[in-house]
């Protein structure tokens, strides 16, 4: 269950959430509880991060350093002790047009450095509405994982994020949300021809929330969320990865 606070919270605000979440979230062994929280306070965070939580930022650059100004890099990350980073995710894809090949160099560089990249893919209303959601996840997740080996593959995380979905209370159907993880899922065992592909971790993201959190989990699919909004309250966050390790054992 990975939370994604987005360009939310100050230090203290995101201090007060980690004390609270700390000793509530079930154990590792049953769920990784994640919180991808602003660059400037994932020092502080990866500090006080206990035995049940996991600390991820939200983006990263694909160099290991440079004259990319404002831009963080893979290895800043890693020797912060961030053990997550999410990799294209649509707000960043729409507003700093991130394109499908610098999210693969992405999700290289991560793999890499030896962080677990969580890469969104998801379709847009107009392309739903007309048919093309599955072409769009194909193209999506082919070219995030181009020139990634089998090996490396199971490594990814793969949220899939509907972007009518994304911040808007308007949630995919279960069976719309479990179909497209399916696919997704079905997709890389087709591409890498091994059943170790099940192992891949698909979640489902798009105004989740402790209403509709158990019904998602239920899904055979979904291995777990990204959620925005809904992981901003310490207390909805224990709740949202609580009840999801409720519906998976
Ligand atoms: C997200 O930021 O990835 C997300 C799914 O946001 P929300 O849960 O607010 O829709």
């Amino acid at each position: 269950m990975a939370g994604n606070w987005k360009m939310n919270k100050t230090r203290d605000e995101a201090l007060q959430f980690i004390y609270a979440v700390a000793d509530n979230l079930p154990s590792i062994d049953k769920l990784d509880s994640i919180v991808c929280a602003p660059a400037i306070v994932l020092r502080d965070l990866v500090k006080r991060q206990g035995a049940n939580l996991r600390i991820g930022a939200q983006n990263m650059n694909e160099n290991d350093s440079g004259a990319y100004t404002g831009e963080i890099s893979p290895l800043m990350l890693t020797s912060t002790n961030v053990t997550y980073v999410i990799i294209g995710h649509s707000e960043r894809r729409q507003y700093y047009n991130e394109t499908d090949v610098k999210v693969n160099e992405k999700t290289i560089k991560a793999l890499s450095v030896g962080l677990t990249p969580i890469v969104c893919v998801g379709e847009t209303l107009e392309e739903r509405e007309t048919n093309k959601t599955f072409d769009v996840l194909e193209s999506q997740v082919k070219k995030a994982l181009a020139n990634i080996d089998s090996n490396d593959v199971t490594k990814v995380i793969i949220a899939y994020e509907p972007i009518w979905a994304i911040g808007t209370g308007k949630t995919a159907t279960s069976d719309q949300a479990d179909e497209a993880c399916g696919f997704i899922r079905g997709l890389v065992q087709k591409l890498y021809s091994l059943n170790e592909a099940s192992k891949i971790r698909v979640l489902y993201g798009g105004s989740v929330n402790v209403k509709n959190v158990k019904e998602l989990m239920a899904k055979p699919n979904i291995d777990g969320g990204l959620v925005g909004g809904a992981s901003l309250k310490a207390e909805d966050f224990i709740t949202l990865c609580n009840d999801a390790v409720a519906v998976k054992y």
